[in-house]
């Protein structure tokens, strides 16, 4: 059996800070339906539910990342950003970092390679011209990396990718055959809002939509023990989902909770990712498990 991966390291923040937190947002709109379920296109009232980020959810969060003085990271696919430029626009005039997240949501594990290389092309054109940006960053649509995907990232200059699960902290993943690495910022399931708010009849969810009362307190105890040991807390909503009054209210409290500390930088991913790929720390090689091998 080979040796399980080393853990990451622990990491050292910068100006003595204790912990680090991450806002993202995945601007998925219309895009996280359109792929898996084609045929919704002609559902009116899911496609307005889908549409509700760009078209009023953004704006609110925007004025409240404002009025707390925090910059984001918001994850766009190209075909949201083709179809809501106005939203992509204001999340870069407001200061905001853009993240690459896949073209129509396509999750790239079982995309042969080169029609993976093929959507991220179209992603990285479509932001582009949209909003003149170049991301560093990346996210797998539904947080599905492929084993190829960090070779295809690395061939186009990313720095980073928040998809993986396996950390508290960022860490360097090595990119096989390419003699480089990716910065990992990880993610989980219990940060996202989409476990927690998304009811989509015949495609997502149970029918159960918890309160943001439930919801905050739920992130503010996972924020408070990742603090407490140096950890990386990373919040990932949709705006479709928190950009509704009452949810975007509970995010407000919380954010007032992370910045309150004063011990926790707070920043986008890219300047995490900077900062992680400073301290020259060991890459770690990540392959498939062999279900036949003993
Ligand atoms: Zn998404």
């Amino acid at each position: 059996m080979s040796p399980a991966p080393r853990p990451a390291e622990p990491v050292d923040w910068p100006e003595g800070r204790r912990a680090a937190a991450a806002f993202t947002f995945d601007l998925d709109a219309e895009s996280a339906v359109l792929y898996e379920h084609p045929t919704a296109r002609h559902r009116m009232s899911v496609m307005t539910h889908q549409s509700y980020g760009p078209l009023v959810g953004v704006p609110r969060l925007l004025r409240l990342l404002e009025r707390q003085d925090v910059r984001a990271t918001f994850f766009v696919p190209g075909w949201t950003a083709l179809h809501h430029p106005d939203a992509v626009r204001a999340v870069v005039a407001a200061g905001h970092e853009i993240g690459h997240h896949g073209y129509l949501h396509e999750p790239p594990t079982g995309l042969a390679p080169g029609t993976e290389a093929e959507y991220l092309d179209r992603g990285l054109d479509a932001l582009e011209r949209v909003a003149g940006v170049r991301p560093v960053g990346y996210r797998a649509p539904m947080w599905e990396l492929s084993y190829h995907t960090p070779g295809l990232l690395a061939e186009r200059g990313f720095l980073y990718d928040s998809s993986l699960m396996d950390a508290d902290v960022p860490y360097e993943l090595a990119v096989p055959d390419r003699d480089s690495s990716l910065v990992e910022i990880p993610v989980q399931w219990a940060l996202d809002d989409w476990e927690q708010y998304c009811y989509l009849p015949g495609i997502s969810g149970s029918g159960l939509i918890e309160s943001p009362r439930k919801v905050r307190e739920l992130w503010s105890l996972e924020f408070r023990a990742l603090r407490a040991e140096g950890g990386c807390f990373v919040l990932t909503n949709h705006p479709f989902l928190s950009g509704r009054p009452s949810r975007a209210a509970a995010l407000e409290e919380l954010i007032e909770e992370v910045t309150g500390t004063g011990d926790t930088w707070v920043a986008p991913l890219a300047d995490l990712a900077r900062h992680v790929r400073s301290l020259d720390l060991p890459p770690r090689t990540l392959t498939p498990p062999d279900p036949d091998r003993p």
